[in-house]
């Protein structure tokens, strides 16, 4: 991983009397230091990679502490790794974006949840809901009912989210019971500061080991027949010691307002959206002084009836604001109220949607019609034309736009290695017709996304293979699963690859080895050329491990060797030999390949030494302006600019200053048998005898033909 994290990291470094500045997820990571954390673990996904990445380069730190960090290849094992804390009183916190990862880690969750842990057990998880998000939009929340596990939803606040982190660990051990700390994309973000304190060493860590395993004891296994006394003890033990904390220690917070006899109860993550839809109506302030009292609950499960209670007696009515669905809050909101015989009115979905994000928008919209229907005597005049204005404001600048406006969706970095075999599909799909196309999690999923527009199904991260077993059978062409080498590790190798060879399956397997799982931020694998502990090579290997589980068919082809991956493919789809076939198609990541380029290169050049960097170019006389190449290769540095000969009209195809030079223009020129317009400049930096010589000859050459020459080197455009 080449991105530094310096200054993240003198943060982490902070004690008592200093103040932390950042951003929330940072701030978490400085709180598991200060709760005296044991060990941490974990796999990246956004919104909650930085706690990962920044801990990773914080090696001295953590060896400081006696902290064990573990890069989990998926979430199932970083949720195992928790298992520490059912035996030992160690504190533990792993982290994972969440809906997907608290779905691959909900075996090993169900398995801890179930004996409980002595030592605190935190789960951060990044959900990825709303605006921005890349996953299916679902709630974690039923994961920690149907586990009993509580669930944490701060208020997008730093002091409360390092509270939060602490209090969650103390939570945990006096419900023994592990603890998920949801954190929105826009609270990962947030920034803020908070009052430091001393990082503390854990009391069971690398530099404070235990002498002896904990004793043999039946009843902390999760196995029948502990597993029925466990359920016992979850709701007659651990749900009122969780609650009982839950209240002495104010986890929820009450904000009073002079509008008492409503109210709002909201889930701490919404509560900063929701303050500020308040400000809209003229009801709150900057500083969080509402009118209408609030009920902050920065613990969503488990909940308090008594304080649901409290909170609602002798309110007329409360508006429950719960963002996603089911409303599983306002459904219990429903029963605790009937229960107890009180009649406060509940409003909540209807007057807000069943789905999608709770964003200030949606919220002023639907306090609006809460207002008007329980405060009537508040004037809301102003604020409703205002509301009004702003989206008749958005209708216009629609229309102004105009529904023809092309789309511009997002594509691979320049230069991305996994281009090329895109355009190789493109091209097999030329002479095969069109094929069945298992697509996958990573960025070669960006690859649905126009000039490929190709993918018929995404079932899961690593899940491709397996998810077109039940497709080749039935199918007269033999299907092609695309697939990472983060995918591969993460589950595509046992689920995908072991599978098919245990059910004889027959298609065709593409795996982008990369060298990273470069959607996440480019953190390493398995596979990957170094590693974090010694910068060594991961010591597994792709095509080693697939022939090892069976695979006779397999070939590692560069990936911008355009007409030799366009054979291979080829071959593979089209071959009589019956089985699985993988193409390994073998390119880094050109995003972890510039930063890394980009610090060698500052380097030679400022002690002189000879650089070489390749662009690409087009001869505009030569350019047709057919724009082939760009359908075939949708590189952004391949645009469009005016012609230069005034007989033509049609705009001729450029490169832009963005190139980076992979070479993929030239190979599709000549795999695709497009025009020979593509030309390949080199330019030299701190030149050699060699290069002015050659260069001299070159000139001479040309002008001796007949040809222009240059007075100086003719770089790619932009250059
Ligand atoms: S991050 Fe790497 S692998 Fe992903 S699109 Fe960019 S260059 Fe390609
Ligand atoms: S050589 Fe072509 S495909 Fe590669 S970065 Fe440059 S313009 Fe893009």
């Amino acid at each position: 991983m080449e991105r530094s994290f310096a200054k993240e990291i003198e943060a982490l470094r902070l004690g008592a009397g200093d103040t932390f500045h950042g951003e929330g997820i940072l701030a978490v990571t400085k709180a598991l230091l200060q709760s005296g954390v044991s060990y941490v673990g974990g796999y990246q996904g956004a919104p909650v990679s930085h706690l990962i990445d920044v801990l990773v380069q914080s090696q001295d730190i953590l060896d400081d502490l006696g902290i064990h960090l573990e890069t989990c290849t998926n979430e199932a094992s970083a949720a195992a790794l928790l298992g520490a804390s059912i035996n030992y009183p160690a504190r533990g916190c792993v982290t994972w974006k969440s809906i997907v990862g608290t779905n691959v880690a909900s075996d090993a969750l169900s398995n801890l949840a179930s004996p409980g842990v002595i030592g605190g057990a935190l789960i951060v998880i990044g959900e990825d809901y709303g605006e921005g998000a890349s996953v299916i939009q679902e709630r974690s929340h039923a994961y920690a009912m149907k586990s009993s596990m509580w669930l944490l939803d701060p208020r997008p606040d730093l002091p409360t989210i390092v509270r939060s982190v602490e209090k969650g660990f103390a939570l945990s051990e006096a419900s023994n019971t592990p603890v998920m700390l949801e954190l929105r994309i826009r609270a990962c973000h947030v920034t803020g500061e908070f009052p430091a304190s001393d990082n503390i060493p854990a009391t069971v860590s690398r530099n404070r080991r235990v002498e002896q395993p904990a004793r043999f004891n039946y009843d902390r296994l999760a196995h029948p027949p502990a597993t029925f006394a466990q359920e016992k003890l979850k709701l007659e033990q651990r749900l009122p010691a969780a609650r009982k904390f839950i209240v002495e220690n104010h986890l929820n917070e009450v904000m009073p307002g002079d509008l008492a006899d409503v109210g709002i109860i909201v889930q701490g993550g919404l509560y900063n959206a929701l303050n500020r839809a308040l400000m809209n109506l003229g009801l709150s302030d900057a500083f969080g002084n509402s009118r209408v009292p609030m009920l902050v609950l920065n613990v969503t499960w488990p909940l308090v009836p008594e304080q649901l209670t409290a909170f609602c007696a002798g309110k007329r009515a409360v508006l429950m604001v719960e963002e996603g669905n089911p409303d599983y809050i306002e459904q219990a909101l429903h029963a605790t109220l009937r229960r107890a015989d009180i009649n406060t009115r509940v409003h909540g979905k209807g007057m807000l949607p069943a789905a999608g994000e709770y964003t200030i928008e949606v919220l002023t919209r639907g306090l609006l019609e809460f207002i008007a229907a329980e405060q009537p005597q508040i004037d809301i005049a102003a604020p409703r034309t205002a509301f009004s204005t702003m989206q008749h404001s958005r209708r216009a600048a629609q229309a102004l736009i105009g529904p023809d406006l092309p789309l511009r969706p997002p594509t691979f970095c320049t230069g991305c290695p996994e281009r090329p075999v895109f355009t190789a599909i493109k091209l097999v799909e030329r002479q095969t017709g069109k094929l069945h196309i298992a697509a996958d999690i990573g960025c070669h999923a960006l690859a649905t996304f126009a000039p490929f527009s190709t993918g018929n199904s995404i079932l899961g991260y690593g899940m491709s293979l397996a998810s077109m077993a039940g497709v080749g059978p039935l199918s007269e062409k033999r299907p092609l699963a695309v697939m990472g080498d983060g995918g591969f590790w993460h589950n595509g190798v046992l689920s995908g690859v072991a599978s098919s060879m245990f059910n004889r399956g027959d298609g065709v397997l593409m795996v982008m080895q990369n060298g990273y799982t470069s959607a996440t931020g480019v953190q390493y694998l398995p596979s990957s050329s170094g590693n974090r502990v010694d910068h060594q090579p991961g010591g597994s290997d792709i095509e080693t491990t697939v022939k090892a589980l069976g695979v006779r068919w397999v070939k590692r082809i560069r990936s911008y060797s355009l007409p030799e991956m366009v054979k291979a493919l080829r071959t593979a789809i089209t071959t009589a030999e019956q089985g699985l076939k993988v193409i390994i198609a073998d390119g880094e990541c050109q995003l972890a390949r510039q930063r890394r380029l980009r610090v060698t290169e500052a380097k030679a050049l400022k002690s002189g030494d000879r650089v070489v960097r390749t662009r690409f170019g087009i001869d505009d006389a030569v350019c047709t302006g057919d724009h082939s190449c760009i359908r075939l290769s949708g590189c952004p540095s391949l645009t469009i600019k005016p012609n230069p000969d005034p007989l033509r009209t049609d705009p001729v195809a450029s490169v832009n200053s963005g190139c980076v030079g992979c070479g993929h223009c030239g190979e599709v020129a000549h795999a695709a048998v497009l025009c020979p317009s593509f030309y390949k400049t080199e330019i030299v930096h701190n030149p050699g005898w060699w290069d002015r010589f050659s260069d001299r000859l070159h000139r001479a050459v040309i002008a001796r033909l007949g040809g222009r020459a240059a007075t100086q080197p003719q770089p790619a455009a932009g250059e």
